[in-house]
């Protein structure tokens, strides 16, 4: 990984096959972003492009930013400082606690600072971002998740001159920026396709609007199989079984749900005969570490 910005810019990410056993004869590829580095991968790479490009070109050497306890964006940030020599400052919702992912963060030498659940949902407020201020006044403060107008043209890298030909493309929905990225850089006559990992998740519409002229997109609500970062059995039984027959890991807050939901919409004859489907898998697999995919 020679340069960070050079890599990621033109990273030509594999594709898999995933067999579909159908009679329209679907075809679904998977775009691996997850296969990007051992640690580094992910839409939260492509988020941070540009908002990390721009804090060095500002002349910052300090990063602040926010997420859970087992949060990707976090632990991404994290190697992404250590690799560009910047100094990483976390803000992370809830009690004081140790994990893997925090483990890493602090490896990679993000400074780690708890907030309460009340004080964590204030985190976008003036006041809660000025007492940041005061407290890391070098920080250059990146919002959770790196959703922000960068964070969407750092997500409109991920599809390129190896996407043209497919007829829609897939992709895992938490705030709606990488999908908001993907829908800027897809083709008109694609159909873009954004499957909530969260309940309640109409909001995301008008959000979606915000920050894009296109109409080619639809969001799936009812993806979220019981809600953020919950799981019931059928969803842990088709990640399973979606793994042992395809040698793919699959994070279980996103990308086990979008493929889920769309191996239903298969078996609901949704989709046109010879359609060609590519599913982005947007990486997360170090989150698979809380034991959400193991505990019932
Ligand atoms: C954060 C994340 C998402 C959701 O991305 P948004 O831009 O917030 O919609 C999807 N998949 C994985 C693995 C993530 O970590």
């Amino acid at each position: 990984m020679t340069d960070f910005f050079d890599w990621i810019e033109h990273f030509d990410a594999p594709i898999s096959k995933i067999h579909v056993a159908h009679p329209n004869q679907i075809q679904i590829d998977m775009l691996r972003l997850d296969q990007m580095h051992p640690t580094l991968s992910g839409n939260k790479c492509y988020k941070l492009f540009y908002n990390l490009q721009d804090a060095i070109a500002n002349g910052k050497n300090e990063i602040l930013s926010f997420g859970g306890a087992f949060s990707n964006h976090l632990h991404a940030l994290a190697y992404a400082g250590k690799l560009l020599h910047l100094k990483t400052i976390g803000i992370v919702r809830g009690d004081a606690c140790e994990n893997p992912t925090l483990q890493d963060c602090s490896a990679w030498g993000m400074d780690l600072h708890f907030v309460t659940r009340e004080a964590y949902r204030q985190k976008s407020s003036t006041a809660f971002l000025e007492e940041m201020h005061q407290q890391f006044p070098n920080a250059c403060i990146i919002p959770e998740g790196g959703d922000n107008d960068l964070g969407r043209k750092g997500s409109a890298l991920i599809l390129g001159k190896s996407h043209l030909d497919y007829d829609v493309i897939a992709c895992s929905v938490g705030t709606g920026t990488t999908f908001s990225g993907i829908i800027n850089s897809s083709l008109p006559n694609q159909k873009v396709l954004g499957f909530a990992a969260l309940k309640n998740a109409d909001y995301l519409n008008a959000e979606i609007a915000k920050h894009t002229n296109k109409q080619n997109w639809k969001l799936i609500t009812d993806s979220h199989y019981g809600g953020f970062a919950k799981v019931n059995p059928r969803l842990r039984a088709f990640k399973d079984e979606f793994e042992a027959k395809h040698a793919i890991e699959l994070d279980m807050v996103y990308n086990a749900k979008m493929m889920y939901r769309i191996f239903e919409l298969i078996r609901e004859n949704v989709f046109e005969s010879n359609v060609k489907i590519l599913a982005i898998h947007t990486g997360g697999l170090q989150g698979n570490r809380s034991g959400l995919a193991s505990a019932l």
